[in-house]
């Protein structure tokens, strides 16, 4: 099995995996005050403030969590209370879900957010918490945080980022993006699943917990942190280099060429992405037939919206792309940090085969 599904979970980095291994090896809990518990705490405080400067942050400021969802969920609680919320259109459902109700920010046909309508939402009305990925997980599509901060800061709005897809593939940081929050997830850069974390302005650190518990995390998450995930994250944010794009970039331009010959569209081409990701919609072809085609000739990719039942249905980034049924007919390849060139290479000549073949299908069944 080649592995092309980078954006669901990377792959493991060996460096993640010699850090898990060490801090299971130890015993203690990091709130117990023997000598155990203190060697535990000082391996979590070293993550915390590894991972807090890798992207721009303090150490105080970091709180670790489960992962993305929950890193999404706390700032929407703790930094929402109070204020409307307004999440782009193409968020992921870790924020939507969690802001129900919330004014929706539409997106333009390439997937990035219109400032002009920020701007307006922002000016009719009280102070808003706005949501606004780094970059999407189904196109790659690179989001103007920069802008939409200076925005939020000029209308009292806060901005959280989820930056999930974004760290470790492209430049991220908390205090150059002038947001107030920003949420990480391991999994997502080469550590293990089961960690992650929100890092909040330094004016925000204190907010309301979701799950108060013992007070860990300086009342700000309850419960024992999962320190051998968290280790593993560390190691894997210390060594995702944003140069890796470098490399990336022209296999997944080799991958889009071959796509486009086959008469694939590139949703999210034109304005700066992800050089890991592709999302391409073969026009008349189910999302489902191509992924399971490509699974059968060995190869993992997904559909844009596959979600936590397997079932494949439209997704709703591309619909917000405005790109009507091609929204069911589009896989994203994302390519793994350690993906050989060979890979891809057999994956263009896959995807050729599963073209020639799908589509014949699709012409006898209008007939
Ligand atoms: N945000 C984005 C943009 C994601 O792509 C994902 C996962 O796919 C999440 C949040 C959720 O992260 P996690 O799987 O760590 O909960």
């Amino acid at each position: 099995m080649i592995y092309l599904d980078a954006n669901a979970s990377e792959a493991l980095r060996p460096e993640a995996r010699r850090a898990m291994l060490d801090a299971l090896d130890r015993v203690g809990n990091p709130a117990s005050v023997h000598g155990a518990g203190r060697a535990t705490r000082k391996m979590l405080e070293d993550a915390r403030e590894a991972i807090a400067s890798r992207f721009g942050g303090r150490a105080a400021d970091l709180v670790f969590t489960s992962g993305g969802t929950e890193a999404d969920a706390l700032a929407i609680h703790g930094l929402g209370a109070g204020r409307r919320v307004i999440v782009g259109a193409t968020e992921h459902d870790a924020i939507l879900a969690s802001a129900p109700g919330a004014a929706i920010l539409p997106v333009d046909r390439a997937g990035v957010a219109d400032l002009a309508a920020l701007d307006r939402l922002l000016a009719d009305g009280p102070p808003a918490l706005v949501c606004l990925m780094f970059a999407n997980n189904e196109t790659g599509t690179l989001q103007p945080v920069v802008e939409a901060a200076t925005l939020c800061r000029r209308h009292g709005a806060l901005l959280h980022v989820d930056a999930v897809q974004a760290a470790g593939r492209v430049p991220v940081s908390l205090a150059a993006t002038g947001s107030h929050a920003l949420a990480l997830s391991s999994h997502k850069l080469g550590g293990p699943a089961g960690a992650g974390a929100l890092l909040l302005a330094p004016e925000l650190a204190s907010i309301a917990p979701l799950m108060p518990g013992g007070g860990q995390e300086r009342g700000r998450r309850g419960g024992t942190p999962p320190v051998a995930a968290i280790a593993g994250f560390a190691a894997a944010a210390g060594c995702a280099v944003e140069s890796n794009a470098d490399r990336l970039g022209p296999l997944r331009d080799a991958i889009e060429r071959a796509a486009l010959a086959e008469g694939a569209v590139v949703c999210g081409a034109g304005p700066a992405r992800l050089a890991n990701t592709s999302c391409l919609a073969l026009p008349g072809v189910r999302a489902d037939a191509q992924v399971i085609a490509l699974d059968l000739a060995g190869f993992a990719v997904s559909a844009g919206a596959a979600c936590s039942s397997g079932k494949i249905g439209a997704s709703h980034v591309l619909t917000a792309m405005g790109l009507g049924t091609l929204a069911a007919q589009a896989i994203r390849v994302s390519l793994p940090w350690n993906v050989a060139e060979g890979d891809v290479r057999a994956f263009i000549a896959a995807y050729r085969d599963m073209a020639a073949r799908l589509r014949p299908m699709l012409a006898s069944d209008a007939a």
